[in-house]
Protein backbone atom coordinates (compact mmCIF):
# COMPACT_ATOMS: atom_id res chain seq x y z
CA UNK A 1 0.00 0.00 0.00
CA UNK A 2 1.52 3.55 -0.87
CA UNK A 3 2.22 5.32 2.04
CA UNK A 4 1.89 9.74 1.46
CA UNK A 5 4.81 10.93 2.00
CA UNK A 6 3.44 14.19 3.49
CA UNK A 7 -0.31 15.54 4.75
CA UNK A 8 -2.73 16.70 2.15
CA UNK A 9 -3.12 20.12 3.52
CA UNK A 10 -7.07 21.47 4.50
CA UNK A 11 -6.99 23.97 1.84
CA UNK A 12 -5.35 21.88 -0.58
CA UNK A 13 -8.06 18.92 0.13
CA UNK A 14 -11.44 21.45 -0.15
CA UNK A 15 -9.31 23.30 -3.28
CA UNK A 16 -9.23 19.62 -4.80
CA UNK A 17 -12.59 18.42 -3.23
CA UNK A 18 -14.20 22.30 -4.73
CA UNK A 19 -15.44 20.50 -7.86
CA UNK A 20 -17.57 17.62 -6.11
CA UNK A 21 -20.52 19.33 -5.24
CA UNK A 22 -23.68 18.04 -6.61
CA UNK A 23 -24.68 19.13 -9.05
CA UNK A 24 -28.57 19.50 -10.20
CA UNK A 25 -30.26 17.09 -12.63
CA UNK A 26 -31.39 18.08 -16.06
CA UNK A 27 -34.16 20.42 -15.30
CA UNK A 28 -36.44 22.82 -17.23
CA UNK A 29 -39.82 24.08 -16.45
CA UNK A 30 -43.31 22.89 -17.45
CA UNK A 31 -44.27 25.20 -20.64
CA UNK A 32 -47.87 24.30 -19.09
CA UNK A 33 -47.55 25.12 -15.36
CA UNK A 34 -43.98 26.21 -14.62
CA UNK A 35 -43.64 23.85 -12.35
CA UNK A 36 -39.53 22.18 -12.46
CA UNK A 37 -39.51 18.65 -14.47
CA UNK A 38 -36.84 16.52 -16.17
CA UNK A 39 -36.27 16.49 -19.40
CA UNK A 40 -37.94 13.81 -21.44
CA UNK A 41 -40.66 13.40 -18.93
CA UNK A 42 -44.05 14.04 -17.66
CA UNK A 43 -44.90 17.07 -15.83
CA UNK A 44 -45.99 15.29 -12.70
CA UNK A 45 -48.53 18.18 -11.54
CA UNK A 46 -50.17 18.67 -14.78
CA UNK A 47 -49.26 15.60 -16.80
CA UNK A 48 -48.33 17.36 -19.85
CA UNK A 49 -45.97 16.75 -22.56
CA UNK A 50 -44.44 18.84 -25.26
CA UNK A 51 -47.49 20.72 -24.98
CA UNK A 52 -50.40 18.42 -24.96
CA UNK A 53 -52.06 16.31 -22.26
CA UNK A 54 -50.67 12.73 -21.98
CA UNK A 55 -52.16 12.18 -18.65
CA UNK A 56 -55.39 13.29 -17.32
CA UNK A 57 -55.61 14.58 -13.77
CA UNK A 58 -58.15 11.94 -13.21
CA UNK A 59 -56.35 8.98 -13.75
CA UNK A 60 -53.26 10.04 -11.25
ZN1 LIG B 1 -46.84 20.95 -15.87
Amino acid sequence: MAVPRSRVSNQRKNTRRAHHAKRPKHAASCTNCGTMRLYHRICASCGYYKDRSVMSSEQA
